[in-house]
């Protein structure tokens, strides 16, 4: 056993240096505890939190609603396996359905495991039910894209440091430019299978497409009998001011990954949800996981779609989201370049001669406010949406006082 002096950071550092995978480049910040948009360090320093675990902690650190359901289930059952049926699974699916607008549900667990799960139904509707021949369905998917960290999901990532040297690569993938309609048009074919897009590209800096370009991606697929799979894994959930981000372009997807928020902050949870004939494409024994719709899963899951259901989390992401955009807009011309994104979801372009991201996110963590850059000159804002306007204001001038 190794004795930890829980004061002094820097003996965390070395031992995350020493015995962790140097799979991440995390700031120097050493988290003990959370609560709502807080986090505390093992100082006893309190943070700011405007990244929100990459989106997967919208209703804050330990929502009481999310924990209580988690500790009143961690006092029943936690784990059967699918091998026997259990009372939250059922239940479960049925919620995210009717939150979703949509058929049917398939619960994983991580957002990766979503995605691949979303990709082999597709491959298997398309040989099955479209008629595309046995070994050649393809799935177009958008340049910039952020999936995950499968070996199939790096193979169609063109993110050189995401997919270098993990060869030989998945094939059946196409790429064609984010939010360019024609490019999307001309490369589909009759053994097209799938388009997979993030409605909003969250890794890629929080990308918005131009107007239009999703409703034309629906129209494309249904000209063409090809499946629209959103992955909404961070972009779904509150996150833009709706359930669903395409809900605000008015548009449905066949099949949507969700992930991250899901899990409440507290566990892994992710599904893919989408139309029944398309789902009905799995048989027993054909696609599974030991862990996947596990009862403490889907009762965390619950209460999750329960903090959804009455629209009042999506509406004050809306709300509190235009101001944190109008905040940040501000900014634009005086330390940054452009600001994108939607609901409490936005990207902070840097101005040119504002340098990288990476020494900006070092400065804000100093003055207490937690952020990350994506793609070295994005600042990332995905602040809890239970954050307050004050706290917005909070963020944003500590941001005013880093930009040179
Ligand atoms: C985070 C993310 C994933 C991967 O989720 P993991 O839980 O990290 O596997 C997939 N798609 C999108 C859009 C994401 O943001």
């Amino acid at each position: 056993m190794t004795s930890l002096q829980s004061g002094d950071p820097q003996t965390y550092l070395t031992l995350d240096d020493t015995w962790c995978a140097h799979n991440y480049h995390p700031l120097p910040v050493v988290i003990t505890a959370a609560e709502g948009a807080w986090v505390t360090d093992v100082t006893g320093r309190r943070y700011l939190d405007m990244l929100a675990g990459y989106s997967a902690l919208n209703f804050g650190h330990r929502h009481p609603d999310l924990i209580a359901a988690a500790v009143e289930q961690l006092g029943r059952v936690t784990l059967t396996s699918r091998a026997f049926h259990h009372d939250q699974l059922g239940p479960f699916c049925a919620e995210l359905a009717e939150l979703t607008g949509t058929e049917m549900v398939l619960p994983m667990n991580s957002g990766a495991e979503a995605v691949e799960s979303a990709v082999k139904v597709a491959r298997k509707w398309a040989y099955e039910i479209k008629g595309v021949p046995e070994n050649r369905a393809q799935i177009i998917t958008a340049g910039g894209n952020f999936h995950g960290r499968t070996l199939t999901i790096v193979s169609f990532s063109d993110d050189p440091t995401a997919r270098e040297h993990y060869g030989p690569y998945t094939p059946g993938f196409v790429s064609v430019k984010y939010g360019d309609l024609d490019a999307l048009r001309d490369a589909i074919t009759p053994d097209t299978a799938a388009v997979l897009l993030e409605p909003i590209q969250g890794e890629a800096g929080v990308l918005v497409p131009p107007a239009g370009y999703l409703a034309g991606v629906r129209a494309a697929c249904d000209e063409h009998d090809v499946l629209f799979i959103a992955d909404e894994i961070q972009s779904g959930l509150g996150r833009t001011g709706s359930t669903l981000a395409l809900d605000q372009e008015g548009v449905r997807a066949d099949l949507y990954t969700l992930g991250k928020a899901l899990g409440g902050g507290i566990m892994p949870v992710s599904a893919v949800v989408g139309r029944r004939d398309v789902l009905g494409v799995l048989r027993p024994g054909q696609h599974g996981s030991t862990f996947g719709g596990n009862p403490l899963a889907c009762a965390i899951g619950r209460a999750v779609i329960t903090l959804l259901r009455t629209g009042e989390m999506q509406a004050r992401s809306a709300e509190l989201g235009a101001h944190l955009h109008a905040r940040l807009g501000e900014l634009v011309g005086r330390g940054l370049a452009e600001v994108r994104g939607r609901g409490l979801w936005a990207g902070a372009e840097l101005a040119p001669h504002v340098g990288l991201g990476r020494p900006i996110s070092e400065q804000l963590a100093h003055r207490g406010v937690l952020v990350k850059e994506t793609h070295d000159t994005t600042l990332r804002f995905a602040p809890p949406i239970v954050i307050t306007r004050a706290e917005i204001d909070q963020a944003v001038d500590a941001l005013v006082d880093v930009l040179p």
